[in-house]
């Protein structure tokens, strides 16, 4: 799997003040107080976290960008696609699929 970069160097476009803060992993972080300035950084329309709107790595949620899928197997060897068109057969048999022979290959 990818690593994820969990540190991101936030740049304050109030004071051009710079600091590389390490972002939460399993949360979004709405605000931050510029150590140079002291204001309260928010994100911008559209982003979901300070990092993102200002940092130079986006926050770890948008670093994963594929939705979390119920089984993870058929995720790693299906395409979005495929796993589309399996939706309504049931994910089970794309599970008994990924353990043995591979009907779609
Ligand atoms: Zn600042």
């Amino acid at each position: 799997m990818a690593q994820l970069q969990t540190s991101s160097t936030l740049t304050c476009p109030k004071c051009g003040h710079v600091e590389t803060e390490t972002m939460p992993t399993d949360a979004c972080q709405y605000f931050y107080d510029c150590k140079g300035c002291s204001s309260v950084l928010k994100p911008l329309a559209g982003d979901c976290c300070v990092f993102c709107s200002y940092g130079d790595v986006p926050c770890p949620p948008i670093q994963v960008p594929a939705p979390r899928v119920i089984d993870g197997t058929a995720q790693l060897y299906a395409p979005t696609d495929t796993l589309l068109r399996l939706g309504t057969s049931g994910i089970k048999e794309s599970n008994d699929a990924a353990n043995g022979s591979n009907p779609l290959a």
